[in-house]
């Protein structure tokens, strides 16, 4: 097991002069990964979620050694790692494409590496023994990868990646080639295998659902920039800024624009080209004043179709769509759609006009000019 420490990482592709004078005046648009720290206990399971291109990949390449740092610092336990060879840095590596050998049957596959450490025949049967049951290969290990299906080969691929017991595990959209039913299947076998060996491990992902049911923890990331660190409730619940409360969350939240206005002692928020009011929660009164423009966010399932008269404003409904298990609700806020969705099994027409309820104390509230959340 170990403890892995980010400190302050760059990563510029393309550097081939590394001068500290260059190094300040490149923009920071040229690096693919900026400024990024962050720690992973002892154990622990670390998401790394975000949108395609922001660097998620490029950072585990460069935990791994097979990418150079720019700038910065990646530290295993108390040693610093930044020039250690990728084969030193007692790392398991399973990457979205299986690159298993297809001439050598599973069992061969994952005795590879250990064969080149020169284990004993012995040593290497009781680590497949030990490893193969977990990813629930066991009954794989006479057949060459050809005849595997993608979900096999991904099992075997991760098998090989655990079979050394290494002190990190770096996995790189294991599940994202494999359809939806395979894929949970092996979420769940990959949880399970890593509550059985607690090997930390960091997955990187831009699916949010398998960040948020694997990871103890998720980092958050945009243009090679950290947004936020933190368990899956956290940054759901308490998103930092508008990019995470927007990236996270199926569906996703609503932002809208708003501006404060306050009227008989009392702070609403309104909408541009709309009658809707909201009256503005307890706990932001102090935070808010006449005339502020904010970002009010809401989850969909934190708004609904008020089921009684109230004296809030009438909004019309723009979609209504039946999905089974869940209605999606979309009504016009001026000239934005504040989507909700819902289990109650109510039908509502289009252009019928509704009153809403929000749900107070699970709004969030953001500086329109910064993104950030306004405490
Ligand atoms: P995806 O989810 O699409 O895999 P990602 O978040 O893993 O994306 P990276 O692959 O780390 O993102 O890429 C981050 C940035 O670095 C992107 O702008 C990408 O074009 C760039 N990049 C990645 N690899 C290289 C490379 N070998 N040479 C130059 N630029 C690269």
């Amino acid at each position: 097991m170990a403890q892995l420490k980010l400190r302050n990482v760059y990563k510029r592709y393309d550097n081939a002069e590394k001068s500290f004078f260059r190094f300040r005046k490149a923009a920071l648009n040229d690096f693919a990964v900026k400024d990024l720290s962050f720690d992973c206990a002892d154990g622990e399971f670390v998401g790394i979620l975000g949108p395609s291109g922001c660097g998620k990949t490029t950072t585990l390449r460069m935990i791994a050694g097979l990418e150079e740092i720019t700038a910065g610092d990646i530290f295993i336990g108390d040693r610093r790692i930044n020039d250690l060879l990728p084969k030193d840095r007692n790392i398991g590596l399973a990457f979205e494409d299986y690159a298993l050998y297809p001439p050598l049957t599973v069992y061969e596959n994952l005795a590879f590496n250990m064969r080149a450490k020169r284990k004993t025949a012995a040593e290497i049967k009781k680590a497949i023994d030990y490893v193969a049951p977990l990813l629930k290969v066991e009954n794989l290990l006479e057949m060459k990868p050809p005849a595997l299906s993608g979900g096999q080969k991904q099992r075997v691929n991760i098998a090989r990646a655990i079979v050394r017991h290494p002190g990190l595990l770096l996995l790189d959209e294991p599940l994202s080639h494999l359809d939806g039913k395979m894929r949970q299947q092996l979420r769940h076998e990959i949880k399970r295998m890593h509550h059985e060996i607690k090997c930390t491990t960091i997955i990187v992902t831009h699916d949010q659902l398998e960040a948020m049911s694997l990871a103890d923890r998720i980092v958050i990331m945009k243009d090679g920039e950290l947004q936020q660190m933190g368990t899956p409730l956290e940054v759901y619940d308490n998103p930092v800024n508008e990019f995470v409360a927007g990236f996270i969350g199926e569906p996703p939240m609503n932002l809208l624009s708003s501006v404060i206005e306050k009227g008989d002692g009392v702070f609403f928020f309104t909408f541009p080209d709309s009658d809707l009011r909201v009256e503005v929660p307890e706990r932001y009164r102090r935070q808010v004043e006449d005339k502020q423009k904010v970002t009010l966010g809401v989850r969909p399932v934190d708004v609904t179709v008020a089921a009684r008269e109230t004296r809030g404003s009438f909004v019309p409904i723009a979609i209504y769509e039946n999905l089974g298990d869940e209605r999606r609700i979309s009504v016009r806020v001026g000239s934005n759609l504040l989507n909700m969705a819902t289990s109650d099994d109510l039908w509502y027409e289009k252009d019928q006009k509704v009153q809403l309820e929000f749900k107070a104390e699970r709004t969030h509230l953001f500086d329109p000019e910064t993104g950030n959340r306004i405490q």
